[in-house]
């Protein structure tokens, strides 16, 4: 649901300049879903980022979090987010909340946004920024927990985007996608290549023939953790 001109907090009327021409310097570069460029648009990624790089929040590069987390480049959270290819009524869940700010941008496209952040310092700042902005938690559900297990009493899902690299795809995201649902998701090693992926569930089960899976463009992110033993 949208709010009302009105019920914006202040921060949606600051720097919108920097903003829109954040959003030009996307569709110059191959973004070309209207709804992510004018959520791009919107959403005010200076109150997401630490007050220290405030000043480089409409720069198109990644910037440091907390506990050695980083926030995406806002090219690579358009890209998730195009890739995700989401409709208004789709029920959508991202892993790795960090700062809330990829959250926020899901909830303006999506009604139903889900997701989960491991790191108990982070799922702190993610819901007093979000929460702050007026993504209330009937917009955004916010979870602190391993996302790798998914959202099981929640699924299934017809959009995951994962925020950070697991080696591999973990089994639960495939298992949780709904018929037709997407992932979306860097795959690879900490210091190896990563490789955005996207996999599509186009029939029942787990076997191979039930995923559509696309290789895009190398990508570089934090290392999703497991609570899981290795096997
Ligand atoms: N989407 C965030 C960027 C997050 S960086 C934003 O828009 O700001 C990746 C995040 O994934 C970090 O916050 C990290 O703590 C979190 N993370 C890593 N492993 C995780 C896991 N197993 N479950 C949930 N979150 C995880």
């Amino acid at each position: 649901m949208q709010q009302g001109r009105d019920e914006l907090a202040p921060a949606f009327f600051e720097r919108r300049e920097e903003r829109l021409a954040l959003a030009r310097h996307l569709e110059r570069n191959g973004i070309r879903d209207r709804r992510v460029l004018a959520a791009m648009a919107k959403v005010p990624r200076h109150a997401f980022v630490p007050a220290a790089y405030a000043a480089r929040a409409y720069e198109d590069g990644a910037l440091p979090l907390a506990a050695g987390q980083t926030i995406s480049q806002p090219f690579v959270v358009a890209s998730m987010t195009e890739l995700a290819r989401l409709s208004s009524t789709d029920r959508c869940l991202e892993i790795g909340t960090g700062s809330g700010y990829q959250a926020a941008i899901l909830a303006e496209i999506c009604d139903s946004v889900f997701s989960i952040e491991y790191v108990p310092e982070l799922c702190a700042l993610g819901e007093r920024n979000l929460r702050a902005l007026g993504y209330g938690p009937d917009r955004v559900h916010l979870r602190c927990g391993d996302g790798t297990r998914g959202w099981p009493e929640e699924a299934p899902w017809d959009a995951i985007l994962v925020t950070a690299a697991p080696p591999e795809v973990p089994i639960p995201l495939l298992e949780q996608l709904a018929l037709g649902g997407r992932l979306v998701i860097p795959v690879g090693a900490l210091e190896g290549p990563q490789q955005l992926e996207v996999w599509e569930r186009v029939g029942e089960g787990l076997r191979a023939e039930a995923f559509r899976r696309q290789e895009h463009y190398g990508v570089r992110f934090v290392p999703l953790v497991s609570s899981a033993a290795p096997s």
